[in-house]
């Protein structure tokens, strides 16, 4: 049998057939449709559609964007590996119009195609070290934009989601990359989320304050205390007031590369307030059958890439709940697994935060607390400060 929607690979030389056998009499042993292009180095048995993209580079303010136009939806799984980023683009084949493209670019050398393991694939190559990537999927996957800029100056606020603590911000005005000197070694990336956004504002309570303020607020003091180690640079998953899909999340944490997420939430917890209840994810159909130990397979199904991490994320939820149980006042819950959405796809020790009681039936009262809210945003940046950042840094 021919395994259909899938493509099949031929290299030149390995089958001893004129190249027409393809198009001729391979739908003469079977039904089914064989569409071969002259020069390419693939072929689609069966009623395939291979999906293609157009790709632009564009000049933007201390950058480049890249813009991929994709004919159809595509859940984009991203990855840093050997400098490059490698930006999957799900199972579903391509029959691209180019496969290579090399720019004049201080930013962006080359982007690539590639399929030969089975996973279309785009690997983009920096033209110098110290660059920092900012993927945003748009439209529902029809449209990828790739901005690689020059690293932020120090600022107090973040004005874009990526930022550098500032003792490893260089000095003064860094116009053009110096491929010649190795950048310094880049700190670990922690990802924050605030859960919800925009229209979507969570829970609420009797008095009107919403889920999606509180964890915004939340994230704001845990992102100061992470800086003040100066052990993490800080990843945020939205930038103000917006409803990010959890794609959008997930994505923005895998290109990043962090070695932790944490997602902030509030809600009714039930019982006394304040409570705090730290979950980490568990698959919901089985048991997890995934081998945590093979963590460097080439491929993972998107859905299950949470599934590698699941001792390292439990062990993480375990001394958060430990260290804000001390915290006088505060209930803190045994954690627990359950599946959370959010955390399905992160390539990281992950785990949802959440702050109750926040419900229509009461007032939030200590939640909005800003003292309560620091001893909490502390007791992270204590957590993770004094752990070996639990997923090495590519
Ligand atoms: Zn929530």
């Amino acid at each position: 049998m021919l395994t259909l929607s899938n493509p099949i690979c031929i290299s030149n030389g390995q089958w001893m057939v004129p190249i027409d056998f393809l198009t001729t009499v391979v739908p003469r042993l079977t039904p089914q449709v064989v569409e071969y292009k002259l020069g390419t180095d693939r072929a689609f048995v069966g009623s395939v559609k291979p999906g293609t993209f157009s790709l632009r580079l564009d000049s933007v303010t201390g950058g480049a964007r890249l813009t991929v136009q994709f004919t159809d939806k595509v859940a984009v799984r991203t990855a840093s590996v050997n400098g490059k980023w490698v930006m999957y683009l799900g199972d579903q084949p391509f029959e691209p119009l180019e496969s290579s493209f090399h720019f004049q670019n201080p930013y962006i050398s080359d982007v690539q195609f590639d399929d030969q393991d089975g996973a279309p694939k785009l690997v983009i190559t920096p033209s110098g070290g110290g660059l920092n990537f900012y993927p945003k999927v748009e439209e529902g996957g029809r449209i990828l934009l790739a901005d690689v800029l020059k690293p932020p100056p120090p600022v107090p606020q973040p004005s874009r989601a990526f930022e550098q603590a500032p003792a490893t911000t260089a000095p003064g005005p860094a116009m053009t990359p110096s491929p010649g000197i190795p950048p310094a070694p880049a700190l670990p990336v922690v990802v924050l989320d605030a859960g919800h956004g925009g229209d979507d504002a969570g829970a609420r309570s009797r008095d009107g304050v919403s889920e999606k303020d509180l964890a915004a607020q939340l994230v704001a003091r845990v992102r100061v205390a992470l800086l003040a180690t100066r052990k993490y640079r800080i990843v945020l998953t939205r930038i103000g007031d917006v409803n990010a899909t959890f794609e959008q999340r997930t994505v923005t944490a895998n290109v990043a590369g962090g070695v932790y997420f944490l997602s902030f939430h509030a809600g009714d917890l039930g019982g006394s307030s304040p409570r705090i209840a730290i979950y980490t994810y568990q698959s919901p159909d089985q048991p997890s059958t995934f081998p945590e130990d093979e963590t460097r397979l080439i491929f993972v199904p998107w859905k299950d890439v949470q599934q590698a991490y699941l001792t390292q994320s439990r062990q993480l939820s375990e001394d958060l709940a430990q260290q804000i149980g001390q915290i006088a006042g505060v209930t803190t819950d045994a954690p627990t697994a359950v599946p959370v959405r959010t955390l399905r796809s992160v390539n990281a020790p992950a785990v949802a935060i959440e702050l109750g009681s926040l419900t229509p039936d009461e007032n939030a009262g200590a939640l909005t607390d800003t003292g309560l809210q620091q001893q909490i945003a502390d007791a992270v940046a204590q957590v993770l400060a004094g752990s070996k950042a639990g997923k090495s840094a590519p």
